[in-house]
């Protein structure tokens, strides 16, 4: 997808900083962290938004969430805990228009989240 910027990272044509990476899926650091851990998870393929991920491949939506807990494990926050966001659309915040998940953790959250 032309013009993506999340395309553009999961290609290697942006840089990121990169937290894991697999053949179908990128892990990289937000650059404006919102947490003292703060990655985001994204499929390689194009997908948009939330509303599309019938369109992603089953195994890949697998692969996203399994490798979540690895995440917290290996970053040392499965005990305390941590926030799994996805922002869809303009009402939910979304600005960057490839679908990835927020994993924020190393903090106590808040709820609700305004
Ligand atoms: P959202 O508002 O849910 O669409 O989230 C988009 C996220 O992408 C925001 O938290 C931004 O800080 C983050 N972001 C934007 N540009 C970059 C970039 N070049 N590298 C890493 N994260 C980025
Ligand atoms: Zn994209």
């Amino acid at each position: 997808m032309e013009n993506c910027l999340f395309c553009k990272i999961a290609s290697g044509e942006i840089p990121s900083k990169k937290e894991y990476e697999s053949d179908n899926i990128l892990v990289f650091h937000d650059i404006t962290p919102q947490a003292p851990f703060h990655v985001l998870i994204i499929p390689k393929v194009h997908i948009s938004s939330m509303n599309q991920i019938g369109d992603l491949n089953p195994d890949i939506i697998k692969e996203i969430f399994l490798t979540i807990p690895k995440l917290a494990q290996q970053n040392g926050i499965s005990e305390k805990g941590y926030r799994l966001v996805n922002n869809c659309g303009d009402f939910g915040g979304q600005t960057v228009q490839h679908i990835h998940f927020h994993m924020l953790g190393g903090r106590h959250m808040q709820w609700p989240p305004g």
